[in-house]
C-alpha cells in the first residue's frame, strides 16, 4: 500500500461505496453489478455530459442530515484504511435540497461526518454550471465563508462556460474563500485562461493546458496547481488511452500537477491505482512520485 497520499480533487456524490448505499438504502434488492451499472460508467462512455449522468442515484440518497453525514463519514473512514495522509472532500450543497434542506444544514451535516473521522479531511462546497441557478450559486458562496469551506465551480463545461460565473469569484476574493475551478477538461485552453483571470490558484483538471506552451508558462508564472484525475479523463473521451495523457508535457513545463481520483466509485478506481497506472505509463522516479505527492501538500486549502 502507498501511504501518504493526498487527494485534493474528489467528489463525495460519485465515491460514495456500494456498503454505504446499500446502508443509505436497506430496500434495495439489485445485485452489486445491477448497482455498478446505476453508479459506474463503461467503456462506452462517450463524454462528460453521460459521465456527470452516474451521479442522479448516489445524489437521490444524499437528501436528509443523517444521510449526508453517514456518507461523509464513510468516505472518510475509507480514505483512511487506503492510507491517504489527507483529503479535500468535495460536493454541490444546492443539490442535496430535495427535501426541504438548507444549503447551510448540508455543510453542517458533512461537517458532523467530518468530525466523527480521525481522518484529516476539509470540504469544497461546489457551485453548479447552470443557467437558473445564480442565486443558489451566491449562497454556496456564503454558506462556504460561514462554515470555513472552500469553493469550486462544477459541472457541464462545455454548455455552460466559465465567463458566465466571473461575479462568484469577484464574491469569493472579497469574503477571502479560496477556490478551484473545474477547467480544461471538456473545454479547451481557452477556459483555463478564463479561470486564471478570475484569480484561481488551482484548477480542477486543467489537463488540456497541455496543447498551449504559453498557457503552461502563465501557469508556472502564477504558480498555479493543476488537479488531475487521469481515468476519469479517459472515461470522458478526453483522452483515448493513458499513453496520449500529456503528464510529461506538464511536468517538463514545470507546471505543479497533483494526481487525483475525481471519482471513486463513478471511474472505479482509487488514488493508489491512479499513481500506479501513471507511475507504470511514464515511468515516473520516485523523486517524482515524491514532489506530484508535495505538490499536493502544497496546494491543500
Ligand atoms: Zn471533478
Amino acid at each position: 500500500m502507498m501511504n501518504g497520499l493526498i487527494d485534493l480533487h474528489l467528489h463525495l456524490d460519485g465515491s460514495l461505496s456500494l456498503e454505504t448505499v446499500r446502508e443509505l438504502a436497506p430496500e434495495l434488492t439489485l445485485s452489486d453489478a445491477e448497482l455498478l451499472q446505476l453508479l459506474q460508467v463503461d467503456a462506452n462512455c462517450r463524454d462528460l455530459n453521460e459521465y456527470l449522468t452516474k451521479f442522479d442515484f448516489p445524489l437521490s440518497l444524499l437528501q436528509t442530515p443523517s444521510a449526508i453525514e453517514h456518507a461523509v463519514y464513510k468516505l472518510c473512514e475509507e480514505l483512511r484504511l487506503q492510507g491517504l495522509a489527507y483529503a479535500e472532500i468535495r460536493f454541490a450543497p444546492q443539490l442535496h435540497l430535495q427535501q426541504g434542506l438548507t444549503q447551510g444544514q448540508v455543510v453542517e451535516a458533512a461537517l458532523l461526518g467530518l468530525k466523527h473521522s480521525t481522518f484529516p479531511a476539509k470540504l469544497i462546497l461546489c457551485c453548479m454550471r447552470g443557467s437558473e441557478n445564480h442565486a443558489q450559486n451566491i449562497e454556496t458562496i456564503h454558506t462556504a465563508a460561514a462554515y470555513g469551506c472552500a469553493v469550486d465551480l462544477a459541472g457541464a463545461e462545455a454548455l455552460f462556460p466559465t465567463a458566465m460565473f466571473e461575479d462568484l469569484f469577484q464574491l469569493a476574493i472579497q469574503l477571502n474563500i479560496p477556490f478551484t475551478i473545474h477547467a480544461g477538461e471538456a473545454d479547451g485552453p481557452a477556459s483555463v485562461y478564463t479561470a486564471l483571470k478570475y484569480g484561481a490558484k488551482r484548477i480542477g483538471h486543467g489537463v488540456r493546458s497541455a496543447e498551449d506552451p504559453e498557457l503552461m508558462q502563465l501557469l508556472v508564472q502564477q504558480g498555479v496547481t493543476l488537479e488531475l484525475c487521469p481515468t476519469s479523463n479517459l472515461n470522458t473521451q478526453i483522452f483515448s488511452s493513458l499513453a496520449d495523457y500529456p503528464l510529461r508535457t506538464l511536468m517538463d513545463a514545470g507546471v505543479k500537477v497533483t494526481i487525483n481520483t475525481d471519482n471513486m466509485t463513478v471511474s472505479g478506481t482509487t488514488l493508489e491505482r491512479e499513481f500506479q497506472l501513471i507511475s507504470e505509463t511514464f515511468h515516473l522516479t520516485d523523486g517524482e512520485i515524491r514532489q506530484l505527492i508535495q505538490n499536493a501538500a502544497d496546494a491543500a486549502f
